[in-house]
């Protein structure tokens, strides 16, 4: 397979995210809004967005920055929607209107600010407001009066109100608090806002509760992971595979790598492979992560490089130069790499590096 000019590439498996987007939306039992930040988890914003735009009735797509927002709105074209869940800088309130961007107001300054900029401009513009429930990060209280919100900012029509969950997967009284606060800000602002859309859960709580909102936006399920104790159905997009680019024999003793942290306890075969921490090839795995070959579980040794990885293939039969690696997929999860490099699952798909090149499953049929 000669999949990319360097011999690492990632294979992002666009059904598979179809896929799990559907499975989603069983759970949600509603609209979802997809979450594609951080270019899509690192899968690629832009080619999901238009693969689910081909494919499913899906027209809203959640993204974090402005910067995000842009340019998926040059990659897509006028659609679908775009939420910019995060902080736009009132440098860019023009380019938000011409880009046809939805941005999360969060507080009274970000209101003022943009409400007044509206009112020079004699527009109306739609947005989302956002509440805290107990994530303790933005959003306005839950005391938020909606008819001095109406007062104040005429010029902002709101169209979502939404709400982020701190820890739907690991404290459930907690959750339910926060779905409460919710459920009667919501209330409270469909009588003032009729047409409002609310939006409360993420991927961790679709799992275990009932969602009752208009919207929700799962991100890290999209892509194959949440945390739960039965199989729902969903499967990894993305696989990164490399390839042995080059063989060597060493004798007992001997030491792999900078400063020598691993020492040969026998007679060993390493391999090498062109991907390392500046792929995003955490530089924890170092002696302690593994990589499969042909069905062969390889430990990595040494110290990964800022370019290159040395593993032990002495259990593989000849033929070794060229084979392909499986560096993450089905085999070495992302959630099972996370945990040996004390983080989680989301960590090690974003940190994926631009310089893996992206290769497009089921893009024609
Ligand atoms: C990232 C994010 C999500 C998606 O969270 P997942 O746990 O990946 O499903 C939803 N809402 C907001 C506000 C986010 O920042």
């Amino acid at each position: 397979m000669n999949r990319s000019l360097r011999g690492t590439y990632a294979l992002i498996d666009l059904k598979r995210y179809l896929n799990n987007l559907n499975i989603a939306r069983k759970l949600s039992k509603s609209y979802i809004t997809p979450v594609i930040k951080a270019n899509g988890y690192g899968h690629g914003a832009i080619e999901l967005a238009r693969f689910t735009l081909e494919h499913s009735d899906i027209r809203i797509f959640c993204v974090a920055t402005f910067e995000e927002g842009v340019k998926l709105r040059y990659g897509i074209g006028e659609s679908a929607e775009i939420i910019v869940l995060g902080f736009v800088d009132e440098y860019f309130f023009n380019e938000v209107i011409t880009n046809n961007l939805l941005i999360n107001i969060y507080d009274d300054e970000i209101a003022f600010r943009f409400n007044k900029y509206l009112e020079k401009k004699r527009l109306k513009y739609p947005v989302s407001i956002k509440i805290d429930t107990g994530m303790n990060r933005l959003g306005f209280d839950v005391s938020i009066n909606f008819i001095e919100f109406r007062e104040k900012y005429p010029n902002l029509v709101p169209k979502v109100l939404m709400s982020h969950l701190s820890s739907p997967d690991s404290d459930l009284d907690y959750t339910s608090l926060q779905i409460d606060r919710f459920s009667s800000v919501a209330e409270r602002a469909k009588k003032i806002f009729p047409y409002i859309k609310t939006s409360l859960f993420n991927s961790p709580a679709l799992l275990s509760f009932e969602n009752s909102f208009d919207y929700s936006r799962p991100g890290i399920l999209t892509y194959g992971f949440v945390k739960s104790d039965h199989d729902i159905g969903i499967k990894p997009v993305m696989k990164i595979f490399s390839k042995i680019i080059h063989v060597k024999s060493l004798d007992k003793n001997e030491s792999v790598g900078y400063n020598r942290t691993y020492i040969t306890g026998k007679k060993t075969i390493l391999g090498v492979l062109p991907i390392g921490y500046a792929d995003g090839y955490n530089r924890l795995l170092s002696n302690r992560g593994f990589v499969y070959v042909d069905g062969y579980k390889c430990p990595i040794v040494g110290r990964i490089c800022m370019d290159m990885t040395m593993i032990d293939i002495s259990d593989l039969p000849e033929g070794k130069w060229g084979k392909e690696v499986e560096i993450l997929g089905d085999n070495i999860r992302a959630d099972e790499m996370a945990k040996m490099c004390n983080t989680i699952s989301y960590e090690i798909l974003t940190s994926i590096s631009p310089r893996i090149p992206r290769i497009y499953e089921g893009m024609n049929g």
